[in-house]
């Protein structure tokens, strides 16, 4: 069995995504507006250099209307809603349903090995720990971490020579990933609230994205006269997190099957047809 870590193919998602049960899908169709946040985070990548097609993926914004705004079309705003503040982290609002596509990566990176830590005078440090051979996949944590929390700097630790620590402080880290909670994950129940649902309900290839990328790996089975399969496998201890991966393959009608030991279960995405729409989402290899 050869290991060939799953990578960051670019996100691909506006031509990639077949599937009519996807917020992009329906968002390319309707008239949307969107939030005033959203459009000032656009402008603030541009600024930084960021490439449109980027932009639109990051932010889960259709191409074409990002091209709009960075070509000073803004849409007007007639009514803002600014939700004026939080008491659980004592500082502005969240704008939950204004998050944008890529919190389900980020939410994904964290059920399956991210972490939050307690610091002293209330700030919550989220860090997640991957592989420093997979530089993109690094990047790709990063730059999303940036993007849905914006105030803060995201740092990069390295420990040893294979991890490399991507990780960012914030108040409000609890109230973005409100699974935060004493003790391991599998001690503890993951549900997720309802403003998360209506996220992954809509891009579920971005959490099994970072399902993927956090605590699976994309293999390639071998066997005689050469046979080669590619085949992928989600390890994880939560009954709950396991569940929330089988949920998201059966949005996108990806088969699976799980085993299970008493310390964690694994769930197996093998068939060919179902292995090449998995990799639409998440990719073979950077
Ligand atoms: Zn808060």
């Amino acid at each position: 069995m050869v290991q060939d870590h799953v990578g960051a193919s670019p996100w691909g998602f506006e031509s990639l995504q077949p599937h009519s049960n996807c917020v992009r899908t329906v968002r390319e169709h309707v008239f949307v507006t969107h939030r005033r946040a959203t459009v000032k985070q656009a402008l603030r990548l541009k600024e930084q250099g960021v490439p449109a097609c980027q932009i639109g993926s990051s932010l889960g914004v259709p191409r074409k209307t990002v091209a709009d705004w960075l070509a000073g079309r803004v849409p007007l705003h007639p009514r803002s809603s600014p939700i004026e503040h939080c008491a659980a982290c004592d500082g502005p609002g969240h704008s939950f349903e204004g998050l944008p596509a890529s919190y389900a990566y980020l939410l994904g990176l964290y059920l399956g090995d991210g972490y939050i830590a307690r610091h002293p005078r209330g700030v919550y440090r989220l860090r997640i720990s991957l592989d420093t051979r997979y530089p993109d996949l690094v990047r790709e944590a990063a730059h999303t971490m940036a993007v849905i929390m914006p105030a803060s700097r995201v740092g990069r630790v390295l420990h040893g020579a294979r991890c490399i620590e991507v990780c960012s402080y914030s108040k409000a880290w609890p109230c973005l990933l409100p699974q935060h909670g004493p003790g391991q994950k599998h001690e503890r129940s993951i549900r997720l609230t309802e403003w998360q649902e209506r996220i992954v309900h809509g891009v579920p290839g971005l959490l099994l994205r970072g399902l993927i990328h956090s605590d699976g790996c994309r293999f390639v089975n071998t066997g005689r006269g050469g046979w080669r399969a590619p085949r992928y496998s989600f390890v994880n201890r939560s009954a709950q997190i396991l569940d929330l991966f089988c949920f998201a393959c059966d949005r996108l009608g990806i088969r699976w099957t799980t085993t299970a030991s008493p310390s964690k279960g694994t769930v197996y995405v093998s068939r060919q047809e179902d292995v090449e729409l998995l990799d639409l989402y998440v990719g073979p290899k950077m």
